[in-house]
């Protein structure tokens, strides 16, 4: 068994900012958590995003 099968899996994916598993956000691609999507809403024109 390759180890690359486990990386690439479902539910693999983690927040490419803080590096934590929960809610991420993948809307425009972003790949970030709730608690950090909060913090670069703002940049990409989300100011109501609660
Ligand atoms: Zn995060």
């Amino acid at each position: 068994m390759s180890a690359e099968e486990k990386t690439m899996g479902k539910g693999a994916r983690k927040c490419i900012r803080c590096g934590s598993h929960g809610p991420i956000i993948r809307s425009y691609r972003l790949n970030i958590c709730r608690h950090c999507f909060r913090e670069v809403a703002p940049a990409i024109g989300f100011k109501k995003y609660e």
